[in-house]
């Protein structure tokens, strides 16, 4: 029996979780949260909002699967790295945010940590097992988002609902405008670095619109793995929480026959998010941290009709040309450097 955590319950990798966890009676739910929503009698302890690290302490789970959004999920995180607790990681923003933080307090607990956004898990099963001299590179697809395609000018006066709606995946709204605005490679790309350890000139983003190929690795001797499925978060939620048995999903076997790959080079002009997490992460200290608070503060206020498209983009350049970007010694410090890009860029949305 493993038992499970699941926070972020109430959201799309939470539910997707819950039909997993159904369907494998080796896998106990103990524990389940949300951020507002109701949940009651959904696991034997729940939770609506608060500090999920008390919810942890009572439920003592086998795995604990972080499927908050945002930099509200970055204690969890470290509860269960520090601990030694399997972390089963959705919540990108986190490792983002906190990465030397989240490493040395994985080093410290020796539990695993498991990818479950879908590129990540994809990159960690093409390099589990290989020698990391053998690795060359790194490519992390991005589907392009609903504006592929699209002129800087074009995005000018895009709504909330058009960045809404994602060719491939469905997800949360966040991580939907995110995908929009080609951030959520970018965090993605800074993910990837922490994860795998790979220096960011060896982590290439190309865009593949039909989402069917999610990582490939190239090796030293030209050989290059890849990682192919249908575009389902059940596939790597299930990974995750049956690792390493690799057990069985509903999600359909790829039809080869018919399927043609496309990939192509992001356009970075249009959608400049991505280059300016490639440079944050380069930076490094709390650069990382500052572009995910920046952006936190620019998609919520876009999702609230209070900054056009556009201007999210300009809304983190801004505040990480502000940040100071000094490493953060231990979480308060963390903590502090968050908030502060926080009040900068909320200082730029609403003047006093
Ligand atoms: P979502 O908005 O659908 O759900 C978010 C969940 O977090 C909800 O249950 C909400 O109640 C909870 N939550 C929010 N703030 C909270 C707080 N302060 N305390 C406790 N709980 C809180 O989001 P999602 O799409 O499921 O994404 C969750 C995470 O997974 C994000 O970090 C996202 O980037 C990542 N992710 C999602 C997908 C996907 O397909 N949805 C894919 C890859 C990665
Ligand atoms: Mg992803």
């Amino acid at each position: 029996m493993k038992r499970i955590a699941l926070l972020g319950a109430t959201g799309s990798i939470g539910r997707q979780a819950l039909e997993v966890v159904a369907a494998h009676p080796e896998l106990e739910l103990v524990a389940a949260a949300s951020g507002s929503q109701t949940i009651d009698g959904l696991a034997p302890l729940t939770q609506v909002g608060g500090d999920l690290t008390e919810l942890l302490e009572r439920a003592r789970p086998d795995v604990v699967l972080n499927a908050v959004v945002g930099f509200a999920g970055l204690p969890a995180t470290l509860w269960a790295l520090e601990r030694g607790v399997d972390l089963a990681l959705a919540n990108k923003e986190s490792l983002v945010a906190a990465g030397e933080l989240a490493l040395a307090a994985r080093r410290r607990g020796g539990g695993r940590l498991l990818p479950v956004d879908s590129e990540h898990s994809a990159a960690f099963q093409c390099l589990e097992g290989r020698a990391p001299e053998s690795v060359h590179s790194l490519v992390l697809t991005a589907s392009g988002g609903p504006f592929r395609g699209r002129t800087r000018a074009e995005l000018e006066g895009v709504t909330p609902d058009e960045a809404l709606a994602h060719p491939t995946w469905s997800m949360g709204p966040k991580i939907t405008v995110d995908s929009a605005t080609l951030a959520n490679k970018g965090l993605e790309l800074i993910e990837a670095h922490f994860l795998f350890g790979l220096p960011f000139q060896r982590i290439e983003v190309l865009v593949h619109p039909s989402s069917i190929v999610h990582a490939l690795v190239r090796f030293r001797d030209g050989a290059a793995l890849a990682h192919l499925g249908y575009p389902d978060m059940r596939v790597p939620i299930s990974f995750a929480l049956t690792y390493p048995e690799r057990a069985a999903t509903p999600v359909p076997q790829l039809d080869l026959a018919g399927l043609s790959l496309e990939f192509e080079a992001p356009d970075l002009e249009t959608f400049p998010l991505l280059a300016l997490a490639r440079a944050a992460g380069e930076r490094g200290g709390t650069y990382p941290c500052a572009f995910n608070a920046a952006n936190e503060v620019a998609v919520a206020a876009f999702l609230e009709g209070r900054l056009p498209f556009t201007a999210i983009a300009e809304l983190v350049e801004r505040a990480l040309a502000a940040a100071d970007g000094a490493p953060a010694r231990d979480l308060a410090e963390l903590v502090e450097a968050d908030a502060a890009i926080r009040r900068a860029a909320d200082e730029v949305l609403q003047p006093a």
